[in-house]
């Protein structure tokens, strides 16, 4: 394995300083067409295989994983000449008589580790921007989903042969791969493994970045519109099951606005889950989200579930929780499920000391009008920030998306993905530089020339 691993890797290496000539901008486009092509004939299979990984709604499998991608592939195509393009530096006064500017070279050979909850477009996103940036890629899709995965290792070497291989497998086979040299690692996944990867990362010096979990709160102020907040939250939370890096985690509510949320939220869950929703990934899982319950409910805490749960089907339905403590698990680890906390509070200060408190969340949101954003924005440090809304800063391609601190580095998406797969080599030129007036020896011409310089810059 280890072999094939490192002979597949091998190859790509080998043929660096080739792309790095011959994919340009035609190239590249070229090979982001063929991905589209290959993905819009797949389709139905695509949809298929995260269906049977994820016991999804068909709507949903082809909203949330092949549009993203496509959509994603259609964006960098549009934009690339403009990213490809010499970024210019204006030369500061000491500079005058040079020319420079940033040139976006391709890094080389780049892998992505993926994670199961969206199988197909976290695999697939950052290969897009990476080919973009003119690197190749080596891929390593969630065993979780082992549908997906295989097919991601069937269709990726159709669209792009010679610039992406796929790696299937578990822990064992990624670390096998972060074992070897990269140019960059773009992980998305849990925070300890994250420190897993840039542990490994550190061994070859390999730049990474990490796309994490966390606990991402919702505030909800006093002026929150109730309707729209129980709205968009229940949506955060009925999507894939909640098992979503931005979902909601738990919302911090005015404590006269408890019940009133309760019963927004109740109504709106209810509808959006009516036909059905994501099932939790695997048996651990729901292992996992019972425990989290069975914890809260022993020390106390209110659990309201808003219809049946099919155990057969790990279909788990939504849960409204109450009365929590700070020494249950459900209020420490990240809760990647269906359910929701609901912290009553009395005065603001309480819910931005509380998120102060912990590691940085990879994005907060809030309800409610200008003086509650404006002191969340100012008070609180995250990936970001999102307003009357939620996850949608995940899916904007003009925004950067990325953690901060526990939540991750770097950023993903559009722009931001290129430049994350690029280096930004400054190259710089001598146009008719006076620089050379202060070079040695130290004659008393340049020390009065290096005085004058002296009180023009400072
Ligand atoms: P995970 O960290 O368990 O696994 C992610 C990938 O790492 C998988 O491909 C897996 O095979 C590999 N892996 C697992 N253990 C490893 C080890 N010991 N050494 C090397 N590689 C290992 O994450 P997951 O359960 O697949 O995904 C859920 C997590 O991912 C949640 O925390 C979620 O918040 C986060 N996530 C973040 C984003 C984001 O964009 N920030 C997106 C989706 C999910």
């Amino acid at each position: 394995m280890t072999n094939d691993i490192l002979q597949r890797f091998d190859g790509l290496r080998a043929g660096s300083a080739g792309r790095r000539k011959s994919l340009d901008l035609a190239a590249r486009r070229a090979a982001l067409a063929r991905l589209a092509q290959v993905i819009k004939s797949h389709r139905a299979e695509i949809t298929a295989a995260v269906m049977e990984d994820l016991g999804k709604p068909e709507v949903e499998a082809e909203l949330v994983e092949v549009l993203p991608v496509l959509a994603e592939i259609a964006h960098t195509r549009r934009h690339l000449r403009r990213w490809m393009r010499p970024r210019r530096v204006w030369p500061t006064l000491m500079m005058l008589g040079t020319q420079a500017a940033l040139h976006p070279e391709p890094k080389g050979v780049v892998l992505v580790i993926a994670p199961w909850n969206f199988p197909f477009v976290l695999a697939l996103s950052p290969v897009v921007t990476a080919i973009a940036a003119g690197n190749a890629v080596v891929v390593k899709p969630s065993e979780m989903a082992p549908a997906t995965s295989a097919l991601i290792a069937r269709l990726l070497p159709m669209a792009l042969p010679d610039l992406a291989e796929v790696v299937t497998g578990g822990p064992e086979v990624s670390q096998a791969l972060l074992a070897l040299p990269f140019d960059h690692i773009f992980f998305t996944g849990s925070t300890a493994v994250g420190k897993i990867v840039m542990t490994a990362a550190a061994q070859n010096l390999a730049p990474v970045t990490l796309e994490l979990g966390g606990k991402s709160p919702v505030v909800l102020g006093a002026d929150a519109d109730i309707a729209q907040a129980a709205k968009w939250i229940a949506w955060g939370k009925v999507v894939n099951a909640g098992q979503i890096c931005v979902a909601p985690d738990h919302v911090f509510v005015p404590d006269h606005l408890m019940e009133l949320l309760t019963d927004a939220l109740r109504t709106e869950w209810q509808r959006m889950a009516a036909a059905g929703t994501t099932a939790i990934v695997n048996e651990r899982h729901y292992a996992r989200l019972s425990g989290l319950l069975a914890d809260a409910s022993a020390k106390g805490a209110q659990v309201q579930p808003l219809g049946p749960d099919r155990p057969e089907m790990r279909q788990m339905a939504g849960r409204i929780v109450t009365a929590t403590t700070a020494d249950m698990a459900i209020s420490t680890e990240e809760i990647f499920g269906p359910l929701l906390p609901l912290i009553p509070y009395r005065d603001l200060a309480e819910p931005i000391a509380a998120i102060n408190a912990g590691p940085k969340p990879l994005t907060i949101y809030a309800f409610g009008g200008k003086d509650l954003v404006a002191r969340l924005r100012a008070e609180t440090s995250s990936g970001s920030l999102g307003i009357n809304l939620t996850i949608m800063p995940f899916i904007h391609q003009n925004l950067p998306f990325g953690g901060i601190g526990h939540s991750g580095m770097g950023a993903a998406h559009g722009k931001a993905g290129f430049d994350t797969f690029s280096h930004l080599k400054p190259v710089m030129q001598n146009r008719l530089t006076a620089l050379p007036l202060l070079f040695p020896p130290y004659t008393g011409r340049v020390k009065r020339l290096k005085n004058w310089v002296l009180r023009l810059m400072t």
